[in-house]
């Protein structure tokens, strides 16, 4: 019998919000949706008759090893909010051949060696972004901070953890999308291991900057750049905003941003008709 409808996205959403986005036994942020009730019996989507269970922690229900009374337990009092963040999750990155994605932009680096570093992105000298090869382990760093320049998801060492206090995280095999509201995406990301991590979408924010990165173009709302798509090979470091400016072989850098007075309102008007200028001149290349 396969005619069970999907489980519509607001109740999703709910059930995920509730649970601390991750498994509510061990918090682990690769879950499924699991019904509590019977769907034979219930046959129906209520928000609070679902919640999340890593596959390890559904398989045991399935088999008779977790009681759905221990499920129900732990439902009450989810594993992540208790704790205020994810369980760790290991992700698999490996060689020497490493991208990142920021948007279209491409920032690449052939044959890392053992002891060194590619930081694809840097903020304030910080890298937001590295990879580097440890015994012949590549390691993957990443971090993410919101307006408040709190932390909201960190990668050390390829070990990833998110601070659960968000208004969603949602994780679908590959893409991993922090929402700050409906439709608002703050971040997302797409792991493509062995050596690929994308930043689809989103705002890059440190200290009073922001870059926003969209489906083809990259903008500094503080100084109102525009960028199409940056590409950098086998420079050390590839995308560096405001200071200092890193030592050593940057890419693209971008120094003296203004953080506090500036106009958002008007910044993102400026973006508004940089690409809609641009959407006109590629149609008049394509009609000449
Ligand atoms: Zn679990």
């Amino acid at each position: 019998m396969n005619n069970r409808p999907p489980i519509p996205n607001e109740i999703k959403r709910a059930v995920r919000q509730r649970c601390g986005f991750g498994c509510v036994i061990c918090g682990l942020p690769l879950y499924e949706y699991e019904h509590m009730e019977e769907w034979a019996i219930v046959q129906r989507h209520k928000e609070d008759e679902i919640t999340l269970l890593c596959r390890m922690h559904h398989g045991m229900k399935t088999d008779g090893l977790l009681p759905v009374e221990e499920v129900r337990i732990a439902n009450n009092d989810p594993y992540n909010k208790k704790v205020g963040v994810s369980k760790n999750v290991l992700m698999s990155y490996s060689g020497q051949d490493v991208s990142f994605y920021l948007g279209t932009s491409l920032f690449k680096l052939h044959g890392l060696q053992d002891g060194s570093f590619f930081t694809p992105l840097v903020v304030d000298g910080l890298p937001m972004v590295g990879f580097r090869v440890e015994q012949g382990k590549l390691l993957l760093n990443f971090i993410a901070f919101d307006e408040s320049n709190k932390l909201i998801l960190k990668i050390e060492d390829s070990e990833l953890v998110y601070d659960t206090n968000q208004w969603d995280i949602e994780w679908i095999a590959q893409s991993l999308t922090i929402r700050e509201g409906k439709g608002k995406i703050l971040l997302q990301l797409k792991f493509d291991p062995p050596g690929i991590i994308r930043f689809v979408k989103g705002r890059v924010l440190r200290n009073g900057i922001e870059l926003l990165v969209g489906k083809d173009y990259l903008f500094n709302t503080n100084n109102r750049n525009f960028f199409g798509s940056i590409h950098t090979e086998n420079c050390g470091i590839g995308f560096s905003i405001g200071d200092p400016i890193p030592n050593g072989g940057v890419g693209v850098a971008l120094s003296n941003i203004n953080r506090y007075q500036f106009d958002r309102t008007e910044a993102r008007k400026f973006l508004r008709k940089s690409l809609s200028d641009r959407r006109l001149t590629s149609q008049s290349t394509r009609t000449q």
